[in-house]
């Protein structure tokens, strides 16, 4: 990922799907927008239709999801979006939402990467900014989940998903690395669903999430195996969490440049470990311009 021009869609474009957390009817569109815009979310359901641009500053804490809110406004589930923005290089965006959260979809992002596919990219004159992780840093979550960043020598975003619940979880232990790229990124990482105990749906549907989502809307792993579905490759879990990696490194605005090596972690440590890396760039900067 050398240093490159911005980029949006040459034409609007959009995607439909059901939302995972209400049940409602949600419609994604897709629309150009000027360098240095930064992708932002506008809820046109909504009074006054506000806009909540998909960044740190906007984050809101959440459980197992990434969420933004602004402005009156509130996105939840933007990280797949995110990811299948960031993956095809499409810097500059504005998605017009009528839904408090993204559609669900088949649980990967691959429905947006087809429609953004469809619409085709333009590049645009001012420089995507970069982010490059200037010396190695660690996050470690309360459960002992870890991801660390370390600088690379070569250009590119490269990330290591090791997925290891213990011997006694349905979820066999796997891992998957790539060198992210909108090649790789459509060929190796947009299918990969996301995926959920069916211990644990009980107490999801007690809190009201999911009244129409079933098995066949993404993994669901039983002691037996994955329920009414099939996997489409046998490490699709760890893909998938590279997937969400992407997408919660695309709210920092900069093509992340580094090696990352993950260990089960999830959204909350994926953005703390983008905070430090943005403190500790921001340090170097200060450094370079005392010296
Ligand atoms: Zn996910």
């Amino acid at each position: 990922m050398a240093s490159r021009n911005q980029r949006t869609i040459r034409k609007e474009t959009s995607a439909e799907g059901v939302g995972f957390l209400t049940g409602a009817d949600v419609s994604l569109r897709f629309l150009p927008a000027p360098e240095n815009h930064g992708v932002v979310f506008q809820r046109v359901d909504l009074n006054g239709q506000p806009c909540v641009p998909a960044a740190h500053d906007f984050l809101v804490p959440r459980q197992r999801r990434t969420g933004i809110s602004g402005n009156g406004a509130t996105i939840e589930l933007v990280e797949h979006v995110m990811s299948a923005l960031a993956g095809l290089q499409v810097d500059n965006c504005l998605i017009e939402i009528n839904a408090p959260e993204t559609p669900g979809f088949d649980g990967s992002c691959k429905a947006v990467v087809d429609a953004l596919l469809i619409a085709d990219f333009e590049e645009q004159s001012a420089t995507k900014p970069q982010l490059r992780v200037p010396k190695p840093l660690h996050v470690t979550a309360e459960d002992g989940s870890m991801i660390d960043a370390r600088p690379f020598g070569r250009e590119g975003q490269t990330i290591t998903y090791l997925l290891d619940y213990g011997p006694n979880s349905p979820i066999p232990a796997q891992s998957y690395t790539v060198n992210v790229t909108p090649e790789t990124f459509v060929n190796e990482i947009c299918f990969a669903r996301t995926f959920i105990l069916d211990s644990e749906i009980a107490s999801l549907k007690a809190l009201g999430y999911g009244p129409r989502t079933t098995a066949k809307d993404l993994l669901v792993f039983t002691a037996d195996g994955v329920l009414d579905n099939e996997l489409k490759a046998a490490d699709e879990c760890a893909r998938h969490k590279i997937l969400d990696c992407i997408g919660d490194f695309a709210l920092t605005g900069c093509d992340v440049q580094g090696y990352f090596n993950a260990w089960r972690t999830g959204h909350q440590t994926n953005h703390e470990l983008m905070r430090q890396l943005q403190d500790a760039s921001a340090a170097e900067d200060l450094e370079t311009q005392v010296a």
